[in-house]
């Protein structure tokens, strides 16, 4: 018989990042009693670690931004493959999403006549990113974390959901465990929303913390939700890459927002070299006019190096690869040229970007103000995740829900920078609404109880397996091949190669054996964590196999050209009753009219 301390809620949000806490401050709002659940303490989700801002077409730094050109970028961004009613949302609401943050508390930079300042970013036609310096993060986490905890809400820090409930076809709840002192929890809820992030972690170079093992993704998917978009990862082009200790580690776009420009070893800027059609009338022609554009020049265009992440990305990898990259198989980032334009410049580069300062002179003793950085990609984002209705939310399993990095749609192929954050505000409060309605209709779903003890006995197998399969060893060699064989350029016969290893670990991920009792112990909570990155590894491998064209961040060397037919469809991964996975090529439904003529105007 499983031993459990029993929870009742209305709604249970798993994930007290961005987009868990927007959920859980509008259903608390709305009078649901809520549980939030997190991994990590509260303060610690991956959210605080956002940098550049939030995008929110405001027009207050050029007053002919509005939803319309958002709403166009955005789906340029994501090369049409958007679920465009999410894309035409979220450029309607996310203004008074900042507002309302900016009302809860939240200090934004100002414009000189007091209104929220706006920068730069990839792929984004005006200045649209609301920001903090470079930490909007940790301001939005602290504005609603202030919020939701006077409004009440059940926290459970460190605690981590292994398993989610069903009644027949709805949710019932979740099952889990707290970190500390390892005893199961009983979460039961008449409805469940999942905020629990990315993937990160299952490539070897990241930007991502520790908690972003998948765990939402893979949860739904064996709840019987569909997957989709699982093929596009973003790995975003500017990563640290030296010391080899911080690779990966996260430069903010806005550095090139702020005038960082590229080059390669022979100091050429090289993203002049390469302007994908779609973006030609959009790109300055000449390094004075992107300096204009970063400096406010409303008549200037944008320069190449805020072209959309996965083109940069693999311009960078191209300079590489041919030779022309920096001492540690990077390329340089230069901010300290503007001393050049700027009579104050290292005062400038330090107030604009505070955190990109102290991140380089601590971890790799470079003083950004007078040299260039050495940067290369790093896998940043997931823009796959569980297929939801685009209004309320709700995944196929009625009663859960799913916003944030872990929901697909918004972003179809490729994510603008500075839009996950928007996502998460306008998303998140749409879930916390939908869910909490969901839940005045209903009563408490009913629990299985033996579903709920082979939850428990699954979870603690690896202390009585005895064999000597070590969850780190095997976290690693997963992170390893996926960065080398489903990277960012993808061929047939490396992931093929790829699916063997995956299956592989699946049998020796069965056999993971751990020492210590269930307090404390970091092997354990791997070993949780390994078979949800497995799962989520081999769903982005079969549809990035699915997919034989090169668009957005998937990019296919034996496919190189963009194929319209493909262009046409989304891939979702299901579980099938036999618990095999099928993979399913779903039509994109027409955009209607007034969306289209939007999209005409802008190109
Ligand atoms: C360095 C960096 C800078 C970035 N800068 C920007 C930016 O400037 N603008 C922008 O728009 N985007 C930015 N992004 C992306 C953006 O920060 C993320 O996409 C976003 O914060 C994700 O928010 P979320 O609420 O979906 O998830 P998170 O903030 O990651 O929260 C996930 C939550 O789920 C919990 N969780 C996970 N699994 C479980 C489980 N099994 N049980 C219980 N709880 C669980 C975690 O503990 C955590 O509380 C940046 C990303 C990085 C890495």
């Amino acid at each position: 018989m499983a031993e459990y301390i029993a929870h009742e809620h209305d709604v249970l949000v798993i994930g007290a990042g961005g987009a868990g806490l927007s959920a859980a401050v509008e259903a608390s709002a709305s009078g649901a009693r809520v549980a939030v659940i997190s991994k990590s303490l509260l303060g610690k989700a991956h959210t605080v670690m956002a940098e550049g801002g939030v995008a929110a077409a405001m027009g207050n730094v050029d007053d002919r931004d509005n939803w319309r050109v958002h709403f166009a970028d955005t789906m340029r961004g994501g090369q049409y493959l958007n679920n465009w009613r999410m894309a035409e949302l979220h450029a309607k609401e996310a203004p008074a999403r900042v507002r309302e943050l900016e009302a809860w508390g939240a200090l934004f930079d100002r414009t000189s006549d007091g209104r929220i300042l706006q920068r730069n970013f990839g792929g984004h036609r005006y200045p649209r990113l609301a920001h903090v310096g470079d930490r909007t993060g940790l301001e939005m986490i602290r504005t609603l974390q202030d919020h939701g905890i006077h409004l009440g809400l059940d926290l459970f820090m460190e605690h981590s959901v292994v398993m989610l409930l069903k009644d027949g076809d709805r949710i019932a709840g979740a099952f889990g465990y707290d970190r500390e002192r390892g005893r199961f929890h009983l979460f039961r809820a008449k409805a469940v929303v999942l905020a629990t992030g990315g993937i990160g972690r299952a490539f070897k170079i990241t930007s991502n913390s520790w908690e972003y093992t998948g765990d939402g993704h893979s949860l739904a998917y064996h709840a019987g939700a569909a997957l989709m978009d699982m093929e596009f990862v973003q790995f975003h082009p500017t990563g640290m890459i030296w010391p080899p200790s911080v690779r990966g580690i996260l430069v903010t776009e806005g550095v090139r927002g702020e005038g960082g420009v590229l080059r390669n070893r022979d100091g050429e800027r090289f993203m002049f070299k390469d302007i994908p059609p779609l973006y030609v009338n959009q790109t300055a022609d000449s390094e004075e006019e992107g300096w204009r554009y970063t400096q406010g020049d409303k008549n200037a265009r944008r320069p190449p190096e805020l072209l959309t992440r996965d083109h940069v990305a693999r311009c960078i990898q191209r300079e590489v690869r041919e030779g022309r990259g920096s001492p540690h198989g990077g390329v340089f980032l230069d901010i300290a040229w503007i001393k050049e334009r700027l009579p104050n410049a290292a005062e400038h580069i330090k107030k604009k970007l505070p955190s990109m300062y102290h991140q380089f002179k601590q971890l790799a003793d470079i003083d950004i103000t007078k040299e260039p950085m050495e940067v290369g990609p790093t896998t940043h984002y997931m823009m796959g995740g569980v297929r939801v209705d685009a209004d309320s939310q709700m995944s196929d399993v009625p009663g859960l829900f799913a916003a944030g990095e872990c929901a697909a749609g918004l972003h179809g192929a490729n994510r603008l920078g500075g839009n996950s954050l928007s996502d998460l505000l306008v998303f998140g409060k749409r879930a916390g609404e939908y869910a909490a309605a969901f839940a005045k209709e209903r009563s408490l779903g009913a629990v299985n109880t033996h579903e709920l003890q082979s939850a428990e006995e699954s979870a603690l197998r690896p202390f009585e397996n005895k064999g000597s399969e070590n969850p780190y060893d095997l976290q690693h060699t997963l992170q390893g091949f996926m960065q080398e064989l489903v990277g960012i350029v993808r061929q047939e016969q490396e992931m093929l190669q790829a699916l063997d290893r995956i299956r592989e670990l699946k049998t020796k991920c069965e056999r993971v054996s751990i020492g210590g009792n269930r307090e404390y112990n970091p092997s354990w909570h791997t070993a949780l964590d390994l078979p949800n990155l497995l799962t989520v590894s081999e769903i982005v491998t079969r549809a990035a196999l699915e997919r034989k064209e090169s668009r957005g961040a998937h990019f296919r060397d034996d496919f190189p050209a963009k194929d319209e037919q493909c262009g046409t469809f989304n891939i979702l991964a299901k579980k099938r009753a036999d618990g095999q996975m099928r993979l399913i090529r779903e039509p994109i439904l027409p955009l209607p009219e007034d969306l289209k003529q939007i999209i005409q105007e802008m190109k």
